[in-house]
């Protein structure tokens, strides 16, 4: 069967120059990047290489960098470290109602611990409104942390204006940039961004590595208390063989992102307009034009996403969905009710998310599989066929929260 991979906002494979540079600190290069003898001096090279190609992809100074365990971590750490480093000056942090889950639990959590948090409304394109940012401003704001770009619809927030206002009010300004990182150019000098977080997994590196860039001169309370690693900011020993990958997953976007940004968008374009020519009643979630080249996300009305997404499956497809199935029940996407796209738009919600091994025969098949699959399932919808005129034809009884 064909294996088409349309799930990289989920995770992204290792790229294979990645894994080569990485496998001789899995092997011989075992030594403690701490250890002063000969064991240790390799690996410690070896980060020092990998800080100095992350700092480039984010154009910071390789001080300006911490190896995480995760972009959770590098969240956690953002977030928690300013809060509590700044709780003297205030206690209101703003976000937005969109953000990762690692973003949106951690502020929920500081709300539980006596933190004023502002959530902010998106509009119905998944856009942000800067004048409500400056008027949540209060004399108590010490954070406002706002994703680079969504992770379900690829939006991408005016960043570059945001940091102007941070920093003419003297803010604190995270961002996590998972999925920013290695798809689109970042400037953090040029954004005026004070941290930063990034994931190696959704950037051709592997799981259980990350990087927060946090400005020289941002003070910041850790998260892991223990040795003097990352200059005192995250204790344990560092993960030699995920830092060195993520390093060098940092030079290759720096290295193809021009090529890879029209490749990309060329193919994303494709599918989204061949989907739309094919079937009726689609519609686009999230702004057509100001979102990230990769990521497409389309509701099939009076068809449910899961269900899609198991047809799809099974024709060697993997997508995703804008609702978890849990227990029975579908929850909506977050990101998709903030937007206050209906219910059963949601529900039908489809995210395509391109990455580098994606082809034009790869859209293509699913161009040519979709529809019909839709259209089984809409036969089956008398909302459909009520407004199509269509008759509803229940021998087909697929139920998507039976797995
Ligand atoms: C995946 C993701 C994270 C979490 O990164 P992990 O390395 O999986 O912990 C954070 N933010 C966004 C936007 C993500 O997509």
């Amino acid at each position: 069967m064909k294996r088409i991979y349309l799930d990289n906002n989920a995770t992204t494979p290792i790229h294979h120059e990645v894994l080569e540079e990485m496998l001789p600190y899995l092997r011989d290069e075992f030594g403690n990047p701490s250890s002063i003898h000969w064991a240790g001096r390799k690996p410690r090279k070896a980060i020092d290489d990998a800080r100095e190609k992350t700092a480039k992809l984010l154009n910071c100074d390789v001080s300006e960098i911490i190896f995480t365990s995760c972009g959770s971590e590098g969240d956690n750490l953002a977030i928690k470290g300013i809060a509590e480093s700044k709780r003297d000056k205030g206690n209101h942090i703003i976000t937005t109602k969109v953000e990762h889950p690692a973003v949106l639990s951690t502020c929920k959590y500081l709300a539980k611990t006596g933190y004023d948090v502002t959530f902010l409304d998106v509009d119905s394109q998944g856009m942000l409104d800067l004048n409500q940012i400056k008027k949540a401003i209060t004399s108590k704001t010490i954070l406002i942390t706002i994703m680079f770009a969504n992770n379900e619809t690829g939006v991408m927030f005016p960043i570059a204006e945001i940091g102007r206002i941070t920093k003419e009010r003297n803010i604190a300004f995270h961002t996590d940039a998972v999925h920013g990182a290695g798809k689109v150019p970042i400037d953090v000098k040029k954004m005026n961004i004070d941290l930063l977080t990034i994931s190696g997994h959704k950037l051709y590196a592997p799981k259980g590595v990350g990087a927060l860039y946090v400005k020289r001169g941002v003070r910041l309370v850790p998260v892991i208390h223990g040795g003097h690693q990352e200059r005192n900011r995250r204790g344990g020993t560092e993960n030699t063989a995920g830092i060195v990958a993520l390093g060098k997953a940092c030079e290759i976007a720096v290295r193809d992102m021009e090529a890879e940004i029209k490749q990309i968008t060329a193919l994303r374009d494709r599918l989204e307009k061949g989907l739309m020519e094919k079937i009726s009643h689609v519609r686009r979630n999230g702004h057509p034009t100001q979102r990230i080249p990769n990521t497409l996300n389309l509701s099939f009305e009076y068809a449910e996403g899961e269900s899609l997404l198991l047809n799809l499956d099974m024709k060697g497809i993997a997508a995703s969905s804008g609702s978890a199935c849990t227990s029975g029940t579908l929850e909506p996407s977050h990101v998709l009710v903030a937007m206050g796209v209906p219910l059963e738009a949601s529900h039908s919600s489809v995210r395509f998310s391109l990455g580098r091994g994606n082809t034009a025969e790869d859209i293509d098949y699913v161009i040519e599989a979709l529809p019909a699959m839709v259209e089984r399932m809409r036969s089956m919808s008398p909302l459909y066929s009520t407004i199509t005129g269509k008759g509803t034809d229940l021998k087909f009884s697929e139920s998507s929260c039976s797995h």
